[in-house]
């Protein structure tokens, strides 16, 4: 099991999805998505990149325009439900009417092919592992959904690191989890990729290239948003110092990021790395 060609890959990815549309009153506050999309596809082209969007159906549906560019510059489209709602806060039945507004949304907002799934906050765990039978149902590929670590929201401490196939037709890509200090944390994505100094993650990185996984990375839009607007971030539990971090060092990502290009590592999409690196 492993990459057959290159162990420098880094699965960066955007979860696209908007902050807003998912507090009551959120769309008082600036529309901010779409700029900042630019600037990720602005640095995936300045570096020849394409990666995958995980994009939540509301998305597809309030900014079709956005999803024709990513499409047309060769990027992944995938899914990351209709409503950004955590599994275990819907029934089966529920979540498998999401998934099929996702797809179509995305389908008709001008998606290619749609193999790939991440579940909301890394939802998917033992409790919900249910989903992986809708994920088949619906002729999806793979999922990037498991957070294989105790983690204060959600997590799957017993899955491990390996990626493996969890049924007959779905493949689970968990997300890449590494120990600083004390914590097990996916040091490749979001809130800890910005929290980290530099040379923590220049340090995993190292250790990382010589293993025989990709190195997973997930970021959203407000990621790298140094002008939102302060509010409570939702699916926080409204806790004010994770709020303080939901903002902390947005402004240092790319430089971060470029330090990862510099030391080795190409982009590429979910799925051309289950069809082109993966051997299982
Ligand atoms: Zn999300």
């Amino acid at each position: 099991m492993g990459t057959s060609l290159n162990n420098k890959l880094f699965l960066f990815s955007i979860d696209l999805e908007d902050v807003r549309f998912l507090l009551p009153d959120g769309k008082k506050f600036k529309e901010r998505v779409p700029y900042n999309t630019e600037v990720y596809l602005k640095w995936l082209d300045k570096n020849k990149f394409k990666c995958t969007f995980f994009t939540v159906g509301d998305i597809a549906e309030h900014y079709p325009a956005l999803i024709k560019e990513i499409v047309a510059e060769g990027h992944e489209i995938a899914c990351h439900t209709y409503r950004h709602i955590p599994l275990d806060k819907q029934t089966k039945a529920e979540f498998k009417a999401d998934l099929e507004k996702n797809i179509n949304a995305l389908y008709k907002a001008g998606a290619k092919k749609i193999e790939g799934f991440r579940a909301p906050i890394f939802s998917l765990t033992e409790k919900t592992q249910w989903a992986y039978a809708v994920l088949a149902d619906l002729n999806i590929a793979y999922s990037s959904s498991v957070f294989p670590a105790k983690n204060p929201l959600y997590g799957w401490e017993t899955f491990g690191n390996k990626i493996r196939k969890v049924n007959e037709k779905i493949i689970e890509i968990p997300m890449t989890i590494g120990r600083v200090g004390p914590l097990h944390i996916p040091y490749g994505g979001g809130v800890y990729f910005r929290m980290l100094p530099e040379f923590v993650i220049k340090s995993k990185i190292k250790n990382h290239s010589a293993a025989d996984n990709p190195l997973l990375g997930y970021f959203h839009p407000y990621d790298i948003d140094t002008e939102q607007e302060r509010f409570m971030h939702p699916g926080i539990n409204e806790s004010k110092l994770y709020n303080y971090l939901m903002y902390y060092n947005r402004s240092g990502v790319f430089e971060k990021l470029d330090r990862i290009i510099e030391a080795g590592f190409t982009v590429d999409t979910y799925s051309n790395y289950i069809h082109n690196y993966l051997v299982l």
